[in-house]
């Protein structure tokens, strides 16, 4: 067991102020009181590294990618000095038996206790033929590892919903992490990569809490997935005043219009790239002037339709029964009647500053 995270942090020359902010930010990202903030940082700083085993399965390593490509030093960087990642095939040195001695000892020294990390989806085809490491499928592994696991995390859009692979005609018969598994409190954490902050968000809740935060009935947390991208959309106001552009290189798309007729399918998608936004905060797609392709809905490949409007924008009600992002169609309707209230929900939270932190 490793000691209290404060003393890694100061080793590492991790400021006071740094980590006040650090869980300043994050209290705010997930709409937490004033108050969630210092207490988060009392709690994780005095927290000891929990273990954390990370299983890659049939994935295409974008979920790691995703995670480390973050700039250097940074939260994401820090929450890996918060967590002891026992095991992680990508990232860890080791490699054949001692790679496995050393998920076997992990899983054997904390079992009941750790956390268990899933990317990629899980083929049951052929016996799970198509994705094996030493020697031993996916399945057989994730049953294993989930036995002695206290939460499951499924990372990005393949372990959550099946993604990519399990698309048609779904050749390796990919499932998700949660058709497998029924006993375990898991969170999803989709999208094609997951958002960096996002990922390492809910590893900081789970710190601070011991618990996983709450759920919408996807299995996503609320926190960052309560909301559309087209809720906090910064084309929004020209979407509302009707201004589209026809093409990506119209005059239409120089003035930053919105890219509804384009095909984004932010209307119906519930992510928090237009907030957290990607690379450090640096843009995020639909900044870049690309419509958003609703990768954190489950089935988002075989729904397609990347370029084609979701419906007419001159009433945007109408998406409700004709969005073709499977499952997520009502939750257009909804996004607009909730949003006033949603708005003067978050307003009874002031944000968490700094300076609410260093009273
Ligand atoms: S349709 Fe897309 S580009 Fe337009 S406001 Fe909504 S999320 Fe933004
Ligand atoms: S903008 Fe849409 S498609 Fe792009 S990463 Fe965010 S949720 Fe996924």
């Amino acid at each position: 067991m490793q000691g209290p995270l404060i003393d890694t942090l100061v080793r590492q020359g991790v400021s006071r102020r740094t980590f006040l902010k650090y869980c300043a930010t994050l209290a705010s990202m997930m709409a937490l009181p004033p108050t969630a903030g210092r207490a988060m940082a009392e709690a994780m700083a005095a927290s000891r590294r929990p273990s954390v085993i990370w299983l890659p399965f049939q994935e295409c390593t974008g979920c790691t990618e995703s995670i480390t490509r973050s700039h250097s030093p940074t939260i994401e960087g820090m929450i890996f000095d918060m967590i002891s990642l026992d095991y992680q095939e990508t990232l860890m040195a080791a490699a054949g038996f001692q790679a496995e001695e050393a998920l076997h000892n992990a899983m054997k020294d904390n079992f009941g206790k750790y956390l268990l990390i899933i990317d990629g989806s899980i083929p049951l085809g052929v016996d799970g033929a198509y994705s094996c490491i030493a020697g031993r499928s996916n399945l057989d592994l994730l049953k294993d590892a989930a036995k002695g696991a206290a939460a499951i995390v499924a990372m990005g859009s393949c372990a959550s919903y099946g993604g990519i692979p399990k698309a048609n005609p779904n050749p390796t018969g990919a499932v998700s992490v949660s058709d497998i598994i029924k006993d375990k409190p898991i969170v999803n954490i989709p999208g094609c990569p997951p958002i960096p902050v996002v990922m390492t968000g809910v590893l900081a809740h789970y710190l601070t809490f011991g618990s996983l935060p709450e759920l919408d009935d996807k299995g996503r947390p609320k926190a960052f997935y309560g909301e559309t991208i087209h809720d906090r959309c910064y084309r929004r106001p020209f979407y509302d005043q009707g201004k589209f552009a026809k093409t990506f290189d119209d005059e239409g798309a120089r003035n930053g219009w919105c890219l509804f007729e384009l095909g984004c399918k932010g209307p119906v998608t519930y992510n928090a790239c237009a907030t957290t936004k990607w690379n450090g905060g640096t843009s995020w797609p639909v900044e870049s002037g690309h419509g958003c392709l609703g990768c954190s809905e489950p089935d988002f490949w075989d729904a397609g339709s990347f370029y084609k409007a979701l419906s007419t924008p001159a009433n945007p009600l109408k998406l409700a029964a004709t969005a073709t992002v499977a499952g997520a169609a009502a939750g257009v309707a909804v996004s607009f009647a909730n949003r006033a209230k949603k708005d003067a929900a978050k307003k009874a939270h002031q944000p968490v500053t700094l300076a609410d932190l260093e009273k």
